[in-house]
């Protein structure tokens, strides 16, 4: 994706209030991110650990999404799980399940839609082998390259849909 500006990324939440965006700090490399190699913007909030964000592109415009972690459901660090966006294989915790509170009159009465999804939100990283996990090789896959980066944009899609419907 291109890279963006402090400015931009804050206008582009959908699913919280001015007030949330107000107080919600940006990732502290935003400069060095390899935005060529994002397919979104993930970062956790410095000041909130259990507060996480996503920024997608979808035909040219940005949409900001603002996740909360939930703790407890402590698993065995052995235990292995699946981030339901890049389909990456965790173990120890990298994965978590993460809500967004739906768009509209669904979110006022407090509508969520939850996913797992990698901890640190480098999705886009562990798709291109940028980045390994813990787990050593999870599946192995046969998808070439392009493949996977359109299943991760594919299901970064129904997610946002599935969050702004
Ligand atoms: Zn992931």
């Amino acid at each position: 994706m291109r890279s963006l500006t402090e400015t931009e990324i804050r206008a582009s939440f959908v699913n919280c209030s001015k007030g949330e965006v107000k107080r919600m700090d940006m990732p502290l490399d935003l400069a060095e991110r390899p935005w060529e190699d994002l397919d979104f913007l993930g970062w956790r909030d410095p000041g909130a650990p259990e507060r996480a964000y996503l920024v997608a592109e979808s035909d040219g415009h940005l949409l900001g999404l603002a996740l909360r972690s939930s703790s407890g459901a402590a698993r065995g660090f052995t235990a292995r799980s699946m981030c339901s966006l890049c389909v990456t294989t965790h173990t120890g915790g990298g994965v978590a399940l993460m809500t967004a509170r739906r768009t509209g009159e669904a979110g006022r009465q407090n509508n969520t839609v939850g996913q797992y999804l990698c901890t640190d939100l480098a999705c886009s990283l562990y798709v291109r082998g940028k980045k390994r996990t813990a787990a050593g090789r999870g599946l192995d896959e046969t998808l070439s390259l392009d493949a996977k980066i359109a299943r991760i944009r594919h299901n970064l899609m129904a997610f946002v849909g599935r969050v702004t419907a």
